[in-house]
């Protein structure tokens, strides 16, 4: 789905990501973990295409990404951002529905039974039915986050790159939202690319985790095999417990606090 070739990007003269290689396969879950400024919302930049590489090459499903147009592009892969939409007066169906503007011909038309058909589902899947005519203004964080997945989900993409989609929302906000997308992930063989700061959702969701570290690729592989406490320790400069999760069998991370050093 994307292959990511000695990839270099400066910001003047910050060198923010080095000589990135990493293939990500159609149907895949990636969690893209690694501190504060080491890399990763770059990398999702430049593979939704809003910054170009300075050096090495980016493609997606066989063909350069600069080669995609920007309408074509939109109904292969859709960005959500940690805070996916503004509080603006919109109502929600509406904002769901724009989800198909990459579909829509020149006359801005589309089969119209389908689109309803197909928002309609989304609002329910989403738990959205009864928020539909308010505006996002006065929805809470959590709602309006599920707000723009509609959005997302109804552009119907093949690839979605989030950027760390649960920083605002509560724990079951959390959870519900990663269920939503490993659902999707299942039933419609969607690729995932996600920046994720809580290691052990990541632990849990993603089939692979990418460790960055100042631009660089440290680690990856399977959760199971990439955290481990030196790693954790290096990168993150955190020392930590890890442990099995009695369900899963994936790790799970316990904090230690700096004074049991
Ligand atoms: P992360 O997502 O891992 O926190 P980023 O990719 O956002 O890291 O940022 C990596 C580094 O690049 C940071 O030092 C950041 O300040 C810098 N940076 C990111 N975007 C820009 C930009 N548009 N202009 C200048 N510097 C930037």
């Amino acid at each position: 789905m994307i292959e990511i070739t000695g990839v270099s990007k400066a910001y003047g003269r910050q060198h923010v990501l080095k000589d990135v290689y990493w293939r990500v396969q159609a149907g895949e879950f990636w969690g893209l973990i690694g501190p504060n400024g080491s890399g990763k919302t770059t990398l999702l930049n430049l593979i939704s295409g809003v910054e170009q590489p300075d050096a090495g090459s980016i493609m997606l499903q066989g063909a350069p990404l600069s080669s995609y147009t920007r309408k074509s592009l939109s109904r292969k892969m859709a960005v959500l951002q940690q805070d996916g939409l503004p509080r603006v007066a919109y109502p929600v169906r509406e904002v769901v529905e724009m989800g198909r503007f990459p579909y829509q011909d020149w006359r801005g038309r589309e089969k119209h039974e389908d689109n309803v058909r197909l928002v309609e589902g989304i609002m329910e899947k989403l738990e959205l039915t009864e928020l539909a005519d308010r505006p996002l203004s006065v929805l809470s964080g959590g709602q309006r986050q599920r707000a723009a997945l509609g959005k997302v989900m109804a552009q119907q993409p093949e690839l979605v790159l989030l950027d760390e989609p649960t920083t605002y929302l509560d724990l079951r906000y959390q959870i519900q939202f990663m269920e939503l997308i490993a659902d999707w992930q299942k039933q419609d063989g969607l690729t995932v690319v996600s920046v994720l700061h809580d290691l052990n959702l990541a632990a849990l969701f993603c089939d692979r985790l990418l460790v960055i570290s100042e631009g660089g690729i440290v680690a990856q592989g399977p959760p199971d095999e990439i955290l481990t406490e030196k790693m954790i320790e290096e990168v993150f400069g955190v020392k930590s417990h890890l442990v099995v999760h009695p369900d899963t069998k994936t790790p799970q991370l316990l904090l230690q606090r700096a004074i049991e050093k």
